[in-house]
């Protein structure tokens, strides 16, 4: 008889995992099913990771296959306990995965996604943050947290790091993987497999949202970062200025690549004005007037938020308190408001399109 993945899950479907009464098809537990001419391999989860249980789940799925396709059939079943299978596919547990993007450096894009992770943290949603810009990570800094390090620890017999806290947010940067003032010249493909890692080898428990602060700028690097993990959306932020509008459009192309095909959430201006505190009716477009808003009118994305040119907004960076800890100031209500926007762009695009699938490519 001709072994096909239909029979072999056929065949699957009449063994029963024992914690949850149900069949380990049915479940979604068999995986990684490979057929070859007498032979058949496949992953199969089980409940109870302890070693007897995964043996006796082994011989049930060896003994249902012999008995739909014969004695004959060479089979390889490897069986693994469900936390390992979680880690397996650490996407599982995070809900949305939204990388903030900008073409050009320097136009606040870390400042923004400090307070946008804060802000989300203080609405009570669960948080993380990964710090992948490679060129400059500047959340450690912004963060209060440059001398912490993730804490490494072994589960399985394998190495896992635990995130860095602080705020309510769950912080892991490329920085904490190099000493301070330590220049690294990160490649692609060594900054796309720390980044990978970040994602595979950390215990980031249960997320609402979890979001990436990318280099800026659209090159390779770039691209194959935002193609490594499963995006919901990405967010672009710029300046109002002619020459970061013009980057700025560059990186929603980017994300329009029908081999990236993430959906651009919306867009963010910062340093949209500037208003002295004595003169307080009074707005300067040191930066030019609406060039954002005016680019995402014409794109049709939604502005998420206008954030102006703040002496205390560099001060709280600086410190390491993000302004959106203050309570009703001017600058932490913009930030408030950023994060409702935020999560309304959020509601419409998970009602009305597809989780972006992971592009499958090896990553050396
Ligand atoms: P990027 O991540 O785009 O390189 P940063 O967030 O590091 O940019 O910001 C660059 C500098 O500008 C930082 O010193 C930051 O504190 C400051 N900055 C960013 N946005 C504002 C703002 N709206 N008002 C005042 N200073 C700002």
């Amino acid at each position: 008889m001709k072994i096909t993945q239909e029979k072999v899950l056929q065949a699957l479907a009449s063994v029963i995992e024992p914690d949850l009464k149900k069949d380990v098809v049915e479940l979604g537990f068999v995986s990684d099913v490979e057929i070859a001419e007498n032979s058949v391999r496949f992953k199969v989860q089980v409940n109870n990771p302890a070693m007897h249980s995964r043996k006796r789940m082994q011989e049930a799925c060896e003994f249902a296959i012999e008995r739909f396709l014969g004695k004959d059939v060479k089979i390889e079943c490897e069986v693994v306990g469900a936390e390992k299978r979680e880690r397996d596919n650490p996407f599982e547990q995070i809900k949305n995965i939204v990388a903030i993007a900008s073409g050009k450096g320097g136009v606040g894009k870390s400042t923004i996604t400090a307070n946008l992770a804060v802000g989300l943290a203080k609405m009570g949603y669960k948080v993380g943050l990964i710090d992948a810009d490679i060129y400059g990570p500047s959340i450690p800094l912004m963060f209060d947290v440059l001398n912490e390090k993730p804490k490494a620890i072994v589960e399985d017999g394998k190495n896992l790091m635990l995130p860095v806290e602080n705020y309510g947010v769950k912080l892991l940067s490329i920085g904490f993987f190099a000493e301070l003032n330590q220049a690294i010249v990160w490649r692609g493909p060594m900054a796309s497999k720390a980044i990978k890692q970040m994602f595979t080898d950390t215990l980031w428990g249960e997320l609402d949202f979890l979001l990436i602060d990318l280099p800026p700028g659209t090159g390779d690097i770039h691209l194959t970062m935002v193609q490594t993990v499963p995006l919901t959306a990405a967010v672009v932020v710029s300046t109002p200025q002619e020459v970061a509008l013009a980057d700025a459009r560059k990186g929603i192309a980017m994300f329009k690549l029908e081999s990236v095909n993430v959906p651009v959430l919306g867009f963010i201006e910062n340093m949209a004005w500037f208003t002295p505190a004595e003169l307080p009716e009074n707005k300067y477009y040191i930066f030019g007037k609406e060039g954002v808003k005016m680019l995402a009118e014409q794109a049709k994305i939604p502005l998420l938020a206008q954030i102006p040119l703040v002496q205390s907004l560099r001060e709280s960076g600086d410190v390491g308190r993000p302004a959106v800890l203050q309570e009703a100031t001017p600058t932490s209500d913009a930030f408030m408001q950023l994060c409702e926007n935020f999560i309304e762009e959020i509601a419409v695009r998970n009602a009305s399109q597809p989780p972006t699938k992971k592009v499958e490519k090896t990553i050396g």
